[in-house]
């Protein structure tokens, strides 16, 4: 397992998404200069955001704060120093950025997509958790939930997780991704937690890479309890399920149960290449169920 140092642009991300989404000021994260900071600008996990409104004046002796303006004539941004006049500002050094979960989980979607393939569910936060459904992928042959998660330190917060993922549509196994201390957080079954800075190898120029080899040993074994507890199973109800699921996410779902069937059947393939479809009377059993769920 890697251990994430001060230059490791997912450990500095966490950090600074463990107190909250923020705008901070570029230069007091170590400013463009340092890796970890141009990584994630580059990743577009960090974007400008402004510029500071205040600062210390450095072209003097006295070291007196100041406001930063623009000036428009010169087109940079400055400030006013008895002394010296008005002292052009370096950009970075009065440079803001910003960050955010949703920027985050789209990043480290788009890297189990890299790494895991088609995608099933879409990108969204989970109401009253600060955690987000990255999506499911099939990972190592088991469809596996995946959730960014955070402030897990807090027992509150840590019980708000777990209830909402219990609630979540089942799949053979899932991820919890976390962010920061998850030091007592129990994850529901055939979930496991993997810190973030873990899951994720560092930044490959502007793309996020998903550790795959670790991810599907962590895999494995969760979605070998679900095959034992569902022996004799047939799992129509869930394979149906993935290609509504997927026809969600990419916008193809009609609205109503009208015809819907036809539709699950022509889309048979794509995501089941290797069986065939269900009866048209298993297809709407299965959609009726599963739009009940919604
Ligand atoms: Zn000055």
């Amino acid at each position: 397992m890697r251990h994430p140092g001060k230059d490791d642009p997912i450990a500095l991300l966490c950090d600074l998404l463990t107190d909250g989404e923020q705008r901070v000021a570029m230069q007091a994260i170590g400013g463009r200069a340092s890796p970890a900071v141009s990584a994630l600008l580059r990743a577009d996990l960090l974007v400008p955001d402004g510029v500071l409104e205040t600062t210390i004046c450095d072209a003097c002796e006295v070291h007196h704060p100041v406001d930063v303006v623009f000036d428009a004539e010169r087109g940079t941004h400055g400030w006013r120093c008895p002394e010296a006049g008005f002292v052009t500002a370096d950009s970075d050094a009065v440079a803001m950025v910003s960050l955010s979960m949703k920027r985050t989980a789209a990043a480290v979607s788009g890297a189990f997509t890299d790494a895991f393939g088609y995608r099933r569910w879409a990108l969204r936060p989970i109401a009253g958790a600060g955690a987000w459904v990255v999506g499911a992928w099939c990972i190592g042959g088991a469809w596996t939930t995946v959730i960014l998660a955070r402030y897990l330190c807090s027992a509150s917060e840590s019980h708000r997780t777990r209830e909402a993922l219990v609630r979540l549509s089942p799949n053979e196994a899932g991820l919890v991704l976390t962010i920061g201390d998850s030091e007592g957080f129990e994850p529901p079954r055939r979930f496991a937690a993997v810190p973030l800075a873990e899951a994720i190898a560092p930044i490959n120029g502007s793309r996020l890479v998903a550790d795959s080899r670790l991810l599907q040993r962590i895999v494995t074994p969760l979605a070998a309890g679900r095959l034992v507890a569902h022996a004799g199973r047939p799992g129509s109800e869930a394979k149906v399920a993935a290609v509504l699921e997927g026809l969600e996410a990419r916008g193809d779902l009609p609205a109503g149960t009208k015809g819907l069937s036809g539709v699950v059947a022509r889309a048979w393939e794509e995501f089941h290449p290797h069986e065939g479809s269900p009866a048209p009377s298993t297809l709407r059993k299965h959609i009726a169920a599963w739009r009940s769920r919604y």
